[in-house]
């Protein structure tokens, strides 16, 4: 779950890290009341969950509150990259010295954190990465004894941090991996991290993902998913308690277990098919659950072509069944499914589907041969017609 600039900023303060006192407001009214609180002058900043933000106009300073309407006005309802701004943060504005940049992220192959940080910030690091490897430190933790200050000095020195503000690049850092270790973060990001002419280390940007399957550790943090911003399908499914995810292909999947569907993918895949995106009805879903599931699905537009790929186990395919001849009621869908049935009661499951005889339903026995006939129903299929 990636979270907003000045979310990220909360996280941060709550670990120590000094960041600047702001105010989030969604209105250009509420943004001159704000900034007349941050004291001027003040740094008007789109929230929106994409990078470079500065570049495409998104971050302005104003001195006052005639320079403060104009560019709240201008920022609010701004489309960075996709992104339509609806939240701005109105920050105290920092003088800058230096822009360093710092992060910590969770090294999947090494199995531990791994913590960055450079003297050149306020740049796109990746580019660092690539033209100047040697002005990027990365150090790997023992996620067992975290980042210990003696370490999180020497990597301030190692970077080439000035020595007067060593030691503050050092709390910073270790407030830094406390932030990305307390809050269950995969990433944790600043840049720029920068010394203001007072010496002060501050964190002038925040980029913060959380894990969400570690979201239930912290309810404080449950409210600080953007909403607004995700894509409507999904969220409607996570408000179900459905897996959904978006792909960006044609044929709609759904099965049931996380496992099933993972190599349900794959059979499409190699069958030559591009999934639209996968929903996976968990164990036990009853036909009200099915039914909603083909709706989800259906959602997107995309979807040429259906595959249900259903093991019954708990899940009873009978009851699969009937809420996909419920579904064909109350959706009408106007795309083909393929369904295969297998396991408990698929006998009754596929009896009750002959019996319904739904229009443009076809039913395979294996999953091979259900991945091949989906794969050839999305592709010969005409541009779809209606919804
Ligand atoms: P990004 O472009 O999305 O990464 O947004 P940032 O929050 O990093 O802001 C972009 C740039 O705006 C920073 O690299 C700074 O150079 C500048 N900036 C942001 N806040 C301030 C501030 O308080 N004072 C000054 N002087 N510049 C700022
Ligand atoms: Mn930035």
């Amino acid at each position: 779950m990636d979270l907003l600039e000045y979310q990220g900023k909360q996280l941060f303060a709550r670990h120590g890290l000094h960041v600047s006192p702001g105010r989030a407001v969604v209105t250009v009214e509420d943004a001159a009341h704000a900034a007349h609180e941050v004291g001027y002058p003040v740094v008007v900043k789109a929230q929106v969950l994409i990078g470079g933000r500065g570049k495409a106009g998104g971050v302005k300073l104003a001195a006052d509150e005639a320079e403060l309407r104009e560019h709240a006005g201008r920022i609010l309802g701004m489309d960075i990259r996709g992104h339509t701004v609806r939240t701005l943060w109105i920050e105290h504005a920092s003088d800058i010295a230096s822009e360093y940049y710092a992060s910590v992220v969770l090294d999947r192959s090494a199995k531990a954190p791994l913590v960055m940080f450079s003297v050149e910030g306020g740049v796109e690091i990746e580019e660092v990465a690539r033209e100047r490897p040697e002005k990027l430190v990365r150090r790997r933790v023992d996620a067992l004894d975290g980042l210990r200050r003696e370490d999180a000095l020497e990597i301030a020195a190692e970077g080439g941090a000035e020595e007067d503000v060593r030691d503050g690049v050092a709390d910073a850092l270790v407030a830094l991996y406390e932030t990305w270790r307390a809050e269950d973060a995969t990433l944790a990001e600043i840049n720029p991290l920068i010394v203001t002419p007072a010496r002060e280390v501050k964190a002038l940007d925040a980029k913060v993902t959380l894990d969400g399957n570690a979201l239930y550790r912290h309810p404080e943090n449950q409210g600080l998913s953007d909403r607004e911003n995700e894509d409507p399908i999904e969220r409607e499914a996570a408000e179900q308690g459905v897996q959904y995810v978006k792909l960006d292909g044609d044929i709609g999947i759904l099965g049931n277990g996380a496992g099933l569907v993972m190599s349900t993918l794959d059979v499409v895949a190699q069958a030559g098919g591009r999934p639209a995106n996968f929903l996976d009805a968990g164990g036990g879903s009853d036909a009200a659950k099915i039914k909603q599931a083909v709706r989800l699905i259906l959602a997107n537009h995309a979807v040429r072509a259906v595959l249900f790929n259903i093991f019954g186990g708990i899940t009873r395919c009978d009851e699969v069944a009937r809420g996909l001849i419920a579904a064909f009621e109350e959706v009408r869908p106007q795309v083909p499914f393929v369904v295969r049935l297998d396991g408990t009661n698929d006998q009754e499951g596929r009896r009750l589907l002959a019996e319904a005889n739904l229009p443009n339903v076809h039913t395979a026995a294996t999953m091979n041969e259900a991945a091949a006939m989906v794969v050839q129903l999305a592709v010969t299929r005409p541009e779809k017609v209606g919804a």
